[in-house]
């Protein structure tokens, strides 16, 4: 197979963790689909030694991805409250006022731009996933059923001018149409307007071994960096950048035309301290890959551990960074008795590839420990679980590095 770059076009992209073929993470399966046999396509990193930019090298056809999609952003109240914040922030800064646009590229179901309600700021969604955009519409929160290109970017200029403000959040590594989004959103905030990009940031996945966020959803994987030269083939440049510690370490980047803003020292300093820790190498990623298959040891011999005690577990949390997890690793009902979640679109389902069975999290009883597969939303679920852990039960946590926490050691980790 001939790699061409998502972002710069060359053949330089050299593959450095091979996950082997997988099921989209996504497609969680009904009962009924059980007896089919699932579609599996390969889950490879690479890196582009041209741009810097890693990316996998397959990608499955975003309609197959997104137009039913059952993330949903409301579910989870950490997530919530990072979009309170966000928009207080936003409003505070470039100074938005009532009949200013904005509008929210990948807006799910509607759980960021309900956060402007009874500001008087305009606000429009865009989002190609059917399913929550109705959702979104139901609530009040105008949302187009598309997939954002230039296209629609001509369009929302038409109906409703400009934005002032454009924010892309937790999408800017799903876009299949890379390049005509770009290019949409830099006629859309024209002139004066910003774009807030916020996306799991590949520096800090690097830190703490998160590679589980690696999976077909997620086509591309940004620095600063790599971002940049993106962003300079549309005439964009970053002004600002900040770490936020949603989903296990985000980066915000703030974007404008290029030379209608000064830059921030913040720029600058995350430019060196990408330089310092050698992201733009390949030999930074082979590292990184060997780092996964130790994990993968370390996890696999702590499952086995508490199935020859007899001690039952079961997978907290059924997202699809868990998919790739178990997939990756192998790791079936055979290890685990089932997942457990509070999202009503996957309870009753299966989770594709390994084919857990994914139950109602208030219904499932007690197993002896969690598998915590929402690792990111560990300081939450600790607080949640409290009382089960005093009772003798345990978390097994893959990331950053596997530990178990039980009640001996829980006052550490809160
Ligand atoms: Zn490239």
């Amino acid at each position: 197979m001939v790699r061409k770059c998502r972002v710069c076009g060359s053949r330089d992209v050299l593959p450095f963790l091979d996950l082997g073929d997988q099921p989209h993470g996504d497609s969680y399966l009904a009962k009924s689909e059980l007896l089919k046999k699932e579609p599996y396509y390969p889950l490879r990193a690479c890196f582009c030694s041209t741009c810097s930019t890693v990316q996998i090298d397959y990608t499955v056809p975003k309609e197959i991805m997104f137009e039913n999609y059952v993330y949903m952003s409301g579910t989870t109240k950490t997530l919530r409250a990072h979009f309170e914040e966000s928009t207080e922030r936003l409003i505070k800064r470039f100074g938005l006022k009532e009949d200013d646009l904005v509008v929210d590229i990948g807006s799910n179901d509607g759980t960021w731009l309900e956060c402007y309600q009874g500001s008087g700021i305009r606000t429009l969604g865009i989002d190609g996933a059917k399913n929550l955009a109705k959702i979104a519409n139901e609530k009040g929160i105008e949302t187009w059923d598309v997939f954002f290109n230039k296209k629609i970017a001509d369009k929302v200029i038409a109906k409703k001018g400009e934005a002032n403000l454009v924010t892309a959040a937790g999408v800017f590594f799903h876009l299949e149409e890379l390049h005509s989004v770009t290019e949409g959103i830099a006629a859309l905030i024209g002139e004066r307007g910003v774009l807030c990009v916020q996306a799991i940031y590949l520096g800090e996945m690097l830190r703490i071994g998160a590679f589980d966020q690696i999976y077909h959803e997620h086509l591309t994987y940004w620095t600063l960096r790599s971002i940049e030269y993106l962003l300079s083939l549309y005439n964009l440049e970053v002004f600002s950048v900040q770490l936020l510690p949603i989903h296990g370490g985000t980066a915000e980047y703030l974007i404008a035309k290029k030379g209608t803003r000064p830059a921030e020292a913040s720029v600058a300093a995350m430019r060196r301290d990408e330089k310092a820790r050698e992201l733009g190498e390949l030999e930074t990623y082979e590292d990184f890959a060997k780092r996964v298959w130790e994990i993968k040891k370390e996890v696999v011999s702590v499952l086995k551990k508490f199935k020859s005690q007899g001690r039952k577990v079961f997978a907290l949390g059924a997202p699809i960074k868990g998919a790739t997890l178990l997939n990756s690793f192998g790791i079936g009902t055979d290890l685990i008795e089932c997942a457990v979640e509070v999202n009503p679109l996957k309870i009753g389902k299966y989770m594709p590839g390994v084919r857990l069975p994914i139950r109602d999290e208030a219904q499932a009883g007690r197993p002896d420990a969690y598998f915590v597969l929402a690792w990111n939303f560990l300081p939450e679920l600790l607080k949640k679980m409290k009382n089960y852990i005093e009772a003798g039960g345990a978390f097994i946590v893959p990331v950053p590095k596997v530990i178990v926490i039980d009640k001996i050691n829980y006052s550490s980790h809160v």
